[in-house]
């Protein structure tokens, strides 16, 4: 059985409008932007790779002026991830598995650090991303690593822990990963698919929108899946849930 931790990439901060559609621009909000990695005895496996390394220093050569301009990046050296994963002993050449929920620049943006792993991506995601006027951020996933395309939900080691659940709307095919521990208990991460508690309460949709109706059917399986009392969900970007979170060393359990 896997364990599972929770690293911080960094933080963003933004206009409050980018996420409550419904809300007048000129609040500002910071949130987390994760990283999960899940140790199987057959793999080490990240979820997202936050925000590109080198965006704190040269937002605009590595995000671009429109994404620059819309976001700013907060967190000290130690939040980045080769950091956060050497303070686990872990080396990026370790990783045997990458899963990307979607390619916006806060879930790949240090993809390329893993030329040994196994990307694992819906098959949605990387037409669209190839495709022209795609929505995602070239410079952060389109490096020559070994992408692989699902087609649907995906078993990543065989043994029921670790699933793959594709949760389409905000983007073509976006997903989310459930992990089940020897607890019996299982954490499914949401990503961008319910940004916080709060999207999921309130049914509010993201700003940043591909399929509305797709949108809401994601969210209404997450939000059964977070009924069941043996599962907990992690939301993409949710600061207050991230502050009572494990990290780090510590264990999610
Ligand atoms: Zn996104
Ligand atoms: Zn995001």
């Amino acid at each position: 059985m896997p364990t599972l931790h929770a690293l911080c990439c960094g933080r963003l901060r933004f206009d409050r409008s980018l996420f409550f559609p419904g809300e007048a621009p000129g609040t500002e909000m910071t949130v987390p932007v994760p990283s999960f990695l899940v140790v199987h005895p057959r793999g080490k496996l990240l979820f997202d790779t936050g925000v590109d390394c080198l965006a704190a220093d040269d937002p605009q050569a590595r995000l671009g002026t429109r994404l620059a301009g819309l976001f700013r990046m907060a967190g000290g050296a130690d939040e980045l991830l080769p950091n956060q994963l050497a303070a686990m002993g872990l080396l990026p050449d370790d990783i045997t598995h990458v899963v990307n929920s979607h390619l916006h620049f806060d879930h790949c943006g240090c993809n390329a650090l893993f030329p040994r792993a196994k990307f694992l991506l819906q098959r949605a995601e990387l037409d669209a991303a190839r495709a022209p006027r795609s929505h995602a951020h070239d410079p952060s996933w389109n490096h020559p690593l070994d992408y692989r395309a699902l087609d649907g939900e995906h078993d990543v080691f065989g043994d029921g822990s670790v699933i793959l659940l594709p949760t389409p709307g905000h983007t073509p095919g976006h997903q989310s990963m459930s992990v089940r521990l020897s607890s019996d208990r299982t954490f499914v991460m949401t990503a961008d698919a319910c940004y916080t508690q709060a999207h999921l309460d309130r049914e509010i949709l993201p700003t940043s929108l591909w399929d509305t109706g797709q949108m809401i059917a994601s969210m209404d399986a997450l939000r059964k899946l977070g009924e069941r009392s043996d599962t907990e969900l992690v939301f993409g970007h949710d600061a207050q849930q991230w502050a009572r979170m494990p990290q780090g060393t510590a264990t999610l359990t």
